[in-house]
């Protein structure tokens, strides 16, 4: 049984926490994971109507949720928001980077608009979130941010160029803040899930050659859930993970463990 000193440790309880991108899938389960364990948070997302229907669903339970609509690849909407999200909660104690977006087709046929817009949500819109928010915590002398990137951040898959880059761009990015920030207080640190079901993957996760793929090349052998991502999530941002910078845990069932071969 964990002791009193134990539960502590890994406590998220009463932090105020911001998360970008949580109108569903990954974003939607990790703010859940935060509201069950006692802390409050802020979501965003583009669509003020889903956005609003998650926090009322987040706060159902008896916890604090607020939305505050955001493009994170607009600067001015990150502005207002990460103020916006100052007024109702007076401080951030944990950031969560999760808005993103991809387009898959080969490297040749995107245009600079397919481009920019991955980059410019994915690896700008993050860094201007972190940039803001950062602001404010390194006033504070204490916080912590956390990037969702990718399993394409070391290991590429085919047809997705662009995101790869945004997804690496963003892992050096955790690297580059953690070694600036860490003398102020300020932790960063990443999570890259492998292959979970979403909005985001359903299409691809749908063909049945597809999926048979992917559980060939995962040694737990399933897709990943939301929840999945939740666990590594609120571990980084505990007291548990106070000497943990610059470090990004995978999420992924083993993808990238090996590489699987017929030998029978
Ligand atoms: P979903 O498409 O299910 O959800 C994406 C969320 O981000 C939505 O809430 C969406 O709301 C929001 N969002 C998208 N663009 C913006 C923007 N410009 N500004 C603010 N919010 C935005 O995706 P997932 O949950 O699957 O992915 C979440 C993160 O996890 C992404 O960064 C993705 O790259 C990463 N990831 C996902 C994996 C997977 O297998 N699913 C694997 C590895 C990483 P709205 O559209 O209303 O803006």
């Amino acid at each position: 049984m964990a002791s009193q000193a134990d539960r502590g440790r890994f406590s998220v309880a009463g932090q105020a926490v911001l998360v970008s991108g949580a109108s569903r899938g990954i974003g939607y389960a990790i703010a859940a994971g935060f509201v069950d364990a006692g802390a409050s948070v802020v979501i965003t997302g583009r669509d003020g109507a889903t956005l609003a229907e998650a926090a009322r669903r987040l706060a159902a339970g008896g916890g604090t949720a607020r939305a505050v609509v955001c493009d994170v690849s607009d600067p001015a909407a990150v502005e207002r928001a990460v103020a916006g999200a100052l007024a109702a909660t007076g401080h951030i104690d944990t950031l969560v980077n999760c808005a993103g977006v991809n387009r898959r087709q080969p490297a040749e046929t995107f245009t600079p608009e397919d481009y920019d817009l991955i980059l410019d949500i994915n690896l700008r819109g993050a860094f201007l979130v972190s940039q803001a928010v950062g602001r404010h915590m390194i006033g504070r002398g204490s916080g912590n941010q956390i990037n969702i990137d990718s399993v394409n951040s070391h290991t590429p898959l085919a047809r997705v160029a662009p995101y790869a880059m945004s997804k690496a761009g963003m892992n050096m990015m955790t690297r580059a803040l953690a070694y600036e920030w860490g003398p102020h207080g300020v932790r960063v640190n990443g999570v890259a899930p492998g292959a979970i079901l979403t909005d985001l993957t359903r299409k691809v996760w749908d063909r049945p050659e597809m999926q048979a793929w992917m559980l060939e090349a995962t040694p737990l052998q399933r897709l990943g859930t939301p929840e999945d991502i939740v666990g590594a999530t609120l571990f980084l941002a505990s007291p548990a993970a106070a000497y943990v910078t610059g470090h990004t845990i995978r999420v992924d069932g083993g993808l990238p463990a090996g590489i699987n071969w017929p030998i029978g």
